[in-house]
């Protein structure tokens, strides 16, 4: 595509106004700016398979724009300081359909590697009381069902690449299939279960995807990992079959295509049908463009020449805590590394551990912001009375901040005086990112309160395990979690949870990554450690092409408004412009760690041309500029208070 990329420049005034009000404010420093911005176009193939060709409208798909089928332009946003990145992309769908003979041998293939298990599932719920006759709560049902391997099935697509006209590989691809003909559950079948509260089971098998985690650390594996209808991210592809399902962590939203059908009385022959389905689909493409081709970001995503994590593990436990479960054994720093390392594989990466006993005044202040939740109107809430410890996180973060040159020596917050903005220090320097994760006695955590509301925190069904606060990541686990095997059905025993996985989430959103269910929950169907569902330990396709190519963005916006400020045509620009050229091609192709050494060389040059121009001429005023343009701060930081907490799903 000789049109990947074009630049746009943007230069409007009242932005400039605005960025230059904000930078005069106190607190607020910035070594430099840009007024350059980018605009990228990324191809989406769409193939849709086993739908009736009548009754999708494509050129009704197609209509795009704000608020209308598909999006037209993606304005790339680190939403806590609500600027955008100086990015927009733009979307360019291919839909077509796949052949019917692509469906059958689909079908014949998932047919092939099906397997049927009866087991507990937690979209099945029976309402029950349990302990307290005040709560009722809902009990997962086993209930028969298909399976199909996640993985296996995401190659097998991958290699039919050339049987539905090849896969773009600089772009996506997102497979939509409807294989109601396999064993799949109908309308009546959620009808009579919800309507007997349980006591009549489904009389068809739904179909379902499913993969397998087990926790490295303290070896707990996830219950109900094999009620998925999507899946994708080992390549630039993503896969979501409508009629699997139903999925409990999308309840509703995402019941099977034939229930909604059939529940809502759609004709799909009929000219409202047609409209019903097309907007069905286009649904779900922007839901999968948003949450995986052109993801937002948490906090600006900051380009380092070398990053350095510092792990502060505190042990609060009793002594018998500490002998059950070694605190050694629940932190591994090898798995940390790899993995940041191989979300940034052209910078260095180093990571310190320090494991100690809770210092006596921060175990002072944990104690003093400590409290046993006991209130009846949480339990009607959550459906069971919440008779947990929690510790009030805010006390214990300001002490953290307060002391924070005795607690991290020669540590510096992750997002300190630049936050948000581009710092130019870090790309030759380095960007430190400390955590401070808590091993709390009993089932005890961290709980950050709205008014006088507790989150949920009893994690079978969401808990707050982390929060990437912008100086530092706070994460707790407790012996619960560390033994959290003895506590299921069937039980598991003396395997738990450690904090590796929660760190290097936390950790990925310090970097700026996003969740990738922040569109729309089954996004947390693919493979990142950055979802609620795979917990997994490595970065997926979706997580190192947002944050490397926002990296070359930045880069590349910085040294063009570098150049900007140098008179043309002299030869060190024409350097500058080359190297910038075969940036771009590499940028074209989706080779985004390979683009990063030539716009690097790009922006070294300009800079020496800077200093160069700078001692040459008298001082002359810089006017700082910046690409973001700010966008609902407020709603921004809402927006972000909700995402950077950590819930996790049913596991
Ligand atoms: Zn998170």
């Amino acid at each position: 595509m000789s049109s990947h990329c074009r630049q746009l420049r943007l230069t409007l005034m009242t932005l400039t106004l605005l960025s230059l009000t904000l930078l005069s404010a106190p607190g607020i420093s910035v070594a430099t700016s840009t007024s350059v911005g980018r605009s990228v176009d990324v191809p989406i193939k769409v193939v849709l398979v086993g739908f009736d060709q009548s009754a999708v409208d494509l050129s009704y798909l197609a209509w795009s724009g704000d608020s209308r089928n598909l999006p037209s332009s993606v304005v790339n946003v680190d939403l806590i300081s609500g600027n955008t990145t100086g990015v927009v992309y733009h979307p360019k769908y291919d839909v077509s359909f796949a052949s019917s003979s692509f469906t059958n041998s689909l079908v014949a293939y998932l047919e092939s590697i099906g397997r049927e298990f009866n087991a507990t599932n937690p979209w099945f719920g029976q309402y029950q009381y349990l302990e307290n006759s005040d709560y009722y709560t809902s009990v997962p049902m086993p209930v028969e069902y298909v399976v199909y391997d996640a993985n296996s099935v995401e190659e097998w697509l991958w290699n039919q690449a050339q049987e539905v006209g090849g896969y773009p590989d600089n772009g996506w691809t997102i497979i939509l299939a409807d294989l109601h003909d396999l064993p799949s559950i109908s309308w009546e079948d959620v009808a009579a279960f919800k309507a007997s509260n349980g006591e009549v089971l489904p009389k068809n098998k739904p179909h379902y995807y499913g993969i397998s985690h087990t926790d490295t650390d303290l070896g707990y594996n996830l219950r109900f990992r094999d009620y998925m209808n999507a899946w994708g991210g080992h390549h630039r592809m993503w896969f979501v079959d409508v009629s699997a399902g139903p999925v409990f962590n999308s309840e509703w939203v995402d019941l099977p295509l034939q229930v909604v059908i059939e529940d809502n009385q759609i004709n799909l022959r009929s000219d409202f049908g047609k409209t019903w389905l097309t907007e069905y689909l286009a649904d779900y493409i922007w839901e999968a463009t948003y949450n995986f081709v052109a993801p937002n970001f948490v906090y600006f995503p900051q380009y380092a020449a070398n990053y350095e994590i510092d792990v502060f593990v505190f042990d609060d436990r009793t002594r018998a805590e500490k002998q059950e479960v070694p605190i050694e054994n629940t932190v591994n720093k090898d798995a940390m590394l790899a993995a940041w390392q191989e979300l940034v594989p052209y910078s260095s990466v180093t990571v310190n551990l320090k494991i100690q006993d809770v210092p006596a005044p921060l175990h002072d202040v944990i104690q003093s912001s400590y409290k046993y939740t006991d209130s009846w109107i949480l339990g009607a809430i959550f459906g069971q009375p919440e008779q947990y410890g929690v510790v009030d996180l805010r006390p214990v973060y300001k002490y953290v901040m307060d002391d924070f040159d005795s607690l991290a020596p020669n540590v510096k917050p992750a997002h300190g005086e630049s936050y948000g903005l581009f710092d130019r220090e870090m790309v030759s320097g380095k960007m430190t990112i400390p955590v401070f994760a808590f091993a709390f006695s009993e089932q005890t955590y961290f709980s950050y309160t709205y008014k006088w509301f507790i989150g949920d925190t009893d994690w079978e069904t969401g808990a707050l395990l982390g929060i990437a606060l912008p100086e530092a990541a706070f994460v707790s686990l407790n012996q619960w979690t560390f033994t959290r095997g003895n506590y299921v059905d069937p039980p598991q025993p003396d395997r738990g949870l450690g904090f590796t996985q929660t760190i290097i989430h936390e950790v990925g959103h310090e970097f700026g990554l996003m969740h990738p269910h922040q569109y729309g929950d089954i996004g947390d169907f693919t493979v990142s450690p950055m979802g609620y569902f795979t917990d997994d330990y490595k970065f997926g396709v979706i997580d190192k092409d947002a944050l490397q190519r926002a990296h070359v963005d930045q880069l590349y916006m910085e040294t063009e408004n570098l150049l900007n400020q140098m008179p043309a045509n002299s030869n060190a620009a024409g350097q500058v412009q080359s190297k910038l050229a075969e940036a771009e091609s590499l940028y074209a192709q989706m080779n985004y760690s390979a683009a990063i050494q030539p716009v690097l060389a790009a922006y070294d040059l300009a800079l020496q041309m800077e200093q160069s121009t700078a001692s040459a001429a008298a001082q002359t005023p810089i006017i700082y500029l910046v690409t973001g343009i700010v966008v609902g701060v407020i709603l921004g930081l809402a927006i972000a208070m909700v995402l950077k907490r950590r819930k996790k799903s049913k596991r």
